[in-house]
C-alpha cells in the first residue's frame, strides 16, 4: 500500500494524509458509541484534490468513508474496525464561493461549517435558516447527505429543499458539475436529489448552491405547558390557524425531558413550574415588527388557554428570554448523554398518529422492559419525533445494552404500522443499517441497490452504512 500513500502525499501533500494517532479524533463518532479504524486521514482542499483521491482509490478498489464535521447521530462518518478504508475529511473545502442577494442565493464548498453559511448570509442582509444544535461543528456537504432538518423546518423545509445545485465527485473520479441556480428545471429526472440524504454513498459532494431568504427581523418565542401530546397538536392546529407561515418552529417536550435538562443543564431555567406537564415551545419569525409579532402570539396563546388546549404559557419579552428557552430544548441531548445515553429513535410519522404513536410505544416498551423511561421530544410540526429510552434506574448498562435491539423494533413496529419512517433526520448511518432491511418495503430497497450498482459500482463509497448488505 505505500504506492498509495505514495499517490495520496503527492495529491494533498504529506502534512494531510494523517497515519498515526493524528488519525483518532476521525474514528469516533460524536456520541462516542462507533470506534473504527482506517488506513488514513486524507484532507484535500479542493474539488480536483478529490476527485484525484478517488480516482487513486477506486482503481484500487479502496473504500472511502467521506466525513464533514463528523457529528452523525447514527454513526454514519465513522469507519468499520478493518481499517480497510481511507476518511475522507472534507473539512478544508470551507470557502464560501459567491453569494446574489439578488437571485437569492450562495454557493459554498461542501466543507464549509454551517454557522459560517448562516454568517456569510446575515453579512449580505440574507437569511439562511438550517438551524440546528451542531451548527458550529456540522458541515453543509454532511447536511446534504444526511438531508438535515433542524429547528425550522416547518416553515423552510429540510436541506433537500434548501438546495438547487450540488457538484459530486463520482465513484470513478469524474466530476458532476451541478451547480445550477435554477429555480425550476424539467429536463428529465433530478440528480441533485439523488445524492441528498444518500449518507455519503453514491458520491463525494464538493459543492452546493443553496437558497437564501429574506432575514426575518422579528421572532416572538413562547413556552406553553399543555396535558401531553393529543393537546399539543390541537395547539399546533390552532396556532396554525392564527398565525399562518408565521410558524416557524413547533417543539414537543415531555416532562420527564424538562426535568432530565432541569437536573444536568446548569444554566437551563424552566420559565414556569410545569413539572407535571409536557410542553412546548413555540416560535414565530416575520419580516415585520417585533412587538405587532409578539401581540399575536399572546392573542393566539390567551385564546388556546380559554379554550382548554393550553395550562400555562409565557411570551419571552427579549432575545435573551427567547435565547433562555431554546437553552432547555438544546440542553435535552447534552442532558441524555450526562444520564447515561439512550436507546435513540428518530421516527417520522403523519403528524394526526403522532399522540397514538407515543400511547402505544410507551406500552409496549414498558410491558417488554418494565421502568424504562422514554424521553420524547421533536418537532411536532414535522411529525418528527426522538423517542429515547433511558435504563430503568438500577439497571446495569451491560443489561439494558442487551435489551435495546428488541426495544428498538417494538418502537419501529409501532411506527411503520402507521406508516412512519425510522428515520426523520438523523440518517440510517450503520445505528439502523439492519432494522432499514427490516422496516423498509423490498421493492424500494431493490431500487436503492440498482441506484447504487449504477453509481457506485465497486462499491467503494461508504460501506456498511444506509445498505448494510451491499
Ligand atoms: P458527518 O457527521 O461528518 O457525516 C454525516 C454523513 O454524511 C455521513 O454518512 C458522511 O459519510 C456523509 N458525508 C459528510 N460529508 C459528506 C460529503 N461532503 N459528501 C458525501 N457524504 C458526506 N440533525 C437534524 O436533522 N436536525 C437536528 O435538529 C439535529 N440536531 C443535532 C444536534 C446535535 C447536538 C448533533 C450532534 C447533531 C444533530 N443533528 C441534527 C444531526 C445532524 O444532521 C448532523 O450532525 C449533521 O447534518 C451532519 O453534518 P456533519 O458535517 O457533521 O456530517
Amino acid at each position: 500500500m505505500e504506492d498509495l500513500f505514495a499517490a495520496l502525499e503527492s495529491i494533498v501533500g504529506p502534512e494531510n494524509v494523517l497515519r498515526g494517532s493524528d488519525k483518532d479524533p476521525f474514528l469516533i463518532d460524536w456520541l462516542g458509541k462507533y470506534r473504527g479504524d482506517a488506513r488514513a486521514v486524507v484532507r484535500p482542499a479542493d474539488t480536483a484534490e478529490v476527485a484525484s483521491i478517488v480516482e487513486q482509490c477506486s482503481s484500487r478498489s479502496i473504500p472511502i468513508v467521506p466525513q464533514g464535521g463528523n457529528t452523525s447521530l447514527s454513526g454514519g462518518a465513522t469507519p468499520d474496525r478493518s481499517g480497510e478504508a481511507i476518511v475522507l475529511s472534507l473539512a478544508r473545502l470551507n470557502k464560501v464561493r459567491s453569494v446574489d442577494p439578488v437571485g437569492n442565493t450562495i454557493a459554498v464548498d461542501a466543507g464549509t461549517i454551517l454557522s459560517n453559511v448562516q454568517a456569510a448570509a446575515a453579512a449580505a442582509g440574507r437569511y439562511f435558516p438550517m438551524s440546528l444544535g451542531a451548527e458550529g461543528s456540522c458541515t453543509i456537504g454532511g447536511n446534504l447527505s444526511a438531508n438535515a432538518g433542524g429547528v425550522a423546518v416547518l416553515r423552510y423545509g429540510t436541506m433537500r429543499e434548501l438546495t438547487l445545485g450540488l457538484e459530486v465527485v463520482l465513484a470513478d473520479g469524474r466530476v458532476w458539475d451541478g451547480m445550477t441556480a435554477l429555480q425550476k428545471d424539467n429536463t428529465g429526472y433530478s440528480l441533485r436529489d439523488l445524492f441528498i440524504g444518500s449518507e455519503g454513498t453514491l458520491g463525494i459532494i464538493t459543492g452546493a448552491v443553496l437558497k437564501l431568504f429574506p432575514s426575518p427581523a422579528a421572532r416572538a418565542t413562547a413556552f406553553a405547558s399543555v396535558s401531553g401530546p393529543k393537546e399539543a397538536l390541537s395547539l399546533l392546529s390552532a396556532v396554525r390557524s392564527s398565525c399562518g407561515d408565521r410558524l416557524t418552529a413547533f417543539e414537543f417536550m415531555t416532562s420527564e425531558c424538562v426535568d432530565l435538562v432541569r437536573r444536568h443543564v446548569a444554566d437551563a431555567r424552566m420559565p414556569f413550574d410545569a413539572a407535571q406537564t409536557a410542553v412546548v415551545l413555540i416560535e414565530l419569525s416575520d419580516i415585520d415588527s417585533e412587538p405587532g409579532l409578539t401581540s399575536r402570539l399572546e392573542d393566539s396563546l390567551a385564546a388556546a388557554i380559554e379554550a382548554g388546549l393550553v395550562l400555562d404559557a409565557v411570551v419571552a419579552q427579549d432575545r435573551s428570554q427567547a435565547k433562555a428557552f431554546w437553552r432547555l430544548r438544546e440542553g435535552i441531548s447534552e442532558a441524555l448523554v450526562r444520564e447515561g445515553g439512550a436507546a435513540k429513535h428518530d421516527v417520522s410519522l403523519p403528524v394526526a398518529a403522532m399522540a397514538d404513536f407515543v400511547g402505544a410505544a410507551d406500552v409496549a416498551v414498558s410491558c417488554a422492559c418494565p421502568g424504562v423511561r422514554p424521553i420524547v421530544f421533536g418537532h411536532l410540526g414535522d411529525g418528527n419525533l426522538h423517542y429515547n429510552l433511558l435504563a430503568p434506574l438500577g439497571m446495569s448498562k451491560e443489561d439494558f445494552a442487551a435489551r435495546c435491539a428488541g426495544l428498538s423494533r417494538l418502537v419501529h413496529d409501532e411506527t411503520t404500522v402507521r406508516r412512519g419512517s425510522i428515520s426523520a433526520e438523523h440518517g440510517v448511518g450503520q445505528l439502523r443499517a439492519a432494522e432499514l432491511v427490516r422496516c423498509k418495503p423490498s421493492l424500494d430497497l431493490e431500487l436503492m441497490q440498482a441506484l447504487k450498482a449504477t453509481l457506485d459500482p465497486r462499491r467503494i463509497f461508504n460501506p456498511g452504512k444506509l445498505l448494510a448488505d451491499c
